[in-house]
């Protein structure tokens, strides 16, 4: 093999082992795309999971708050201690821009809004708690 024919024969093999390299670089990109689509499904799936298994338990806070099986009675009592506090946040909120709280879901409103924006119920004095953004001071103190 003369010098011209070692040269031609390493371009040969530079070529071959480039071509081996892009191939097993195209083969894994397709094998991770691959991998992705089945995360991405399996996701999916638990997702749906862990819709149902949120849905049981509604349903079974809906049916059942009043006459719980032993086993549920701590989960009630945290859900409902979570739902007074969170109204409990939701005045400060409120009370923060001197709005008021919906009392149908407990979200604030502007004051003078006719409509809760979160659950579309109408907002009058009826339905609203109004927040006195300072207790010291009533309301009577402000009409001077
Ligand atoms: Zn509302």
């Amino acid at each position: 093999m003369d010098f011209k024919d070692k040269i031609f024969k390493l371009g040969g093999d530079v070529r071959n082992s480039a071509g081996k390299i892009a191939g097993d670089a195209i083969d894994g990109a397709k094998k991770a795309a691959e991998k992705v689509k089945i995360n991405s499904a399996i996701a999916k799936s638990e997702s749906t999971i862990q819709n149902a298994y949120i849905s049981i338990g509604k349903k079974y806070e809906e049916l059942h708050s009043n006459d719980p099986e032993r086993v549920f009675v701590s989960f009630l009592d945290i859900i409902e201690r979570e739902k007074e506090n969170i109204a409990q946040l939701n005045q400060e909120l409120a009370a923060i821009d001197n709005a008021v709280v919906c009392k149908k879901c407990g979200k604030y409103v502007q004051q003078g809004q006719k409509f809760c924006s979160a659950c579309g119920a109408r907002q009058d004095e009826t339905e609203t708690e109004f927040i006195e953004l300072n207790p010291e001071k009533s309301s009577k103190d402000s009409e001077n």
